[in-house]
């Protein structure tokens, strides 16, 4: 049986240049496809067939120009027999090739940038999340390629959190994030739970881009938008995501929010703020930073060393979604940002940064607001 590479699925994204069928072994040479009406390019995810019991190399040889060149150094792709787990491929990057060397046992493999997080999942977590006592679920509206936008809301205290995730679908760590989230907030036993579904009303987007997320997309909506640059002024032509949840936080107002992502280059699991914004508080920034400090001490896959640069007073940009809620609603706002490579604190040789791992830190992430809900 000779080798097959393909795509055709959800989230699946490679195009094929080559494949060199030796006794020896097998060499494909690959390269990532752009998002639609964009640059932008990173995911990847695609089947490998007739590989069994064979000595298989992967080059994927358009990494240079990439959306995060730097995202390639010291990285390992997943690789999964039965796209239940997801395991830490033999990698190396040298020149703009990333070179995946595989030995399947079984036929076929899959192999993505992060643990996929497919559509057909999402609707089974809405299904369930749907069906557990005092879930409320709204869908916002639909998007350019005809998906509903999902909110779920749970609780009726008086404090308003919102919680998203995946404005650039790539990501799919901040959508397991999400599971694990709905799954601590409905369990009735929890008492983290308990509590926050009696001092706040939760509203979790569990997928803020369903297009991009299908199409196999890096960064971007159907029509090559990124989402988080749209915040000021979304439009139903470009941005509908944006507008509908921005247009459903108008009507509940906002005290704290969470962006969940991933981040391409830094090893390690951070948080960003709102520090540039006009009409910034010593209030909102105190409890910011509590939030921050708090969840470093409770769990060590979170630290506050390695981020990104704090803007300027003044300086924010306005069009991400952290900085237009913190300043529309004078929230308590983050970008949460986990790593596709590892925490390198606290490195898994098999795994490194996981679903597991994003859904045991959005139990922790929601932990640390129960200690604060009071007080936001
Ligand atoms: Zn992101």
């Amino acid at each position: 049986m000779s080798i097959s590479i393909s795509s055709g699925f959800d989230s699946g994204n490679i195009n094929i240049l080559s494949i060199t069928d030796k006794p020896s072994g097998v060499r494909a040479e690959l390269e990532i496809v752009t998002d639609h009406q964009s640059d932008f390019y990173q995911w990847f995810h695609f089947r490998v067939a007739g590989a069994a019991g064979r000595e298989v190399e992967l080059a994927i040889v358009n990494c240079a120009g990439s959306a995060y060149p730097d995202g390639w150094l010291n990285y390992s792709a997943r690789v999964s027999e039965d796209r239940e787990n997801w395991l830490l491929a033999d990698t190396s990057y040298a020149d703009g090739t990333l070179t995946i060397r595989l030995s399947p046992d079984a036929n076929p493999v899959w192999v993505a940038y992060f643990a996929p997080y497919s559509m057909e999942r999402h609707h089974d977590l809405i299904a369930f999340a749907a069906c557990q006592p005092g879930v409320a679920h709204r869908e916002l509206g639909l998007t350019l390629d005809g998906q509903p936008i999902d909110l779920l809301t749970i609780g009726d205290g008086p404090k308003q959190v919102w919680l998203y995730a995946r404005q650039h679908p790539g990501e799919s760590m901040a959508q397991w994030w999400m599971e694990g989230a709905l799954e601590r907030l409905t369990d009735d036993d929890d008492s983290v739970a308990r509590l926050l579904r009696q001092k706040a009303t939760i509203h979790l987007v569990p997928n803020m881009n369903p297009d991009g997320s299908r199409r196999g997309h890096l960064r971007t909506n159907a029509v090559g938008v990124n989402l988080n640059r749209e915040w000021h002024e979304p439009t139903a032509d470009r941005s509908p995501e944006v507008l509908f949840v921005r247009n459903a936080m108008d009507e509940t107002g906002v005290d704290l929010a969470i962006d969940v992502h991933g981040d391409e280059a830094i090893p390690a699991v951070f948080i960003a703020g709102f520090e540039g914004i006009p009409s910034i508080t010593d209030k909102q920034l105190a409890l910011y930073h509590r939030y921050r400090d708090t969840l470093a001490a409770r769990t060590p896959d979170f630290q506050t060393r390695l981020g990104y640069p704090v803007a300027g007073v003044g300086r924010a940009n306005l069009s991400m979604s952290t900085n237009q809620v913190a300043e529309r609603f004078g929230a308590v706002a983050m970008t949460l940002e986990m790593p596709f490579k590892d925490n390198d604190d606290l490195p898994d040789a098999d795994y490194g940064w996981s679903p597991a791992r994003s859904m045991q830190l959005a139990k922790d992430c929601l932990a640390v607001l129960a200690e604060m809900i009071e007080d936001i």
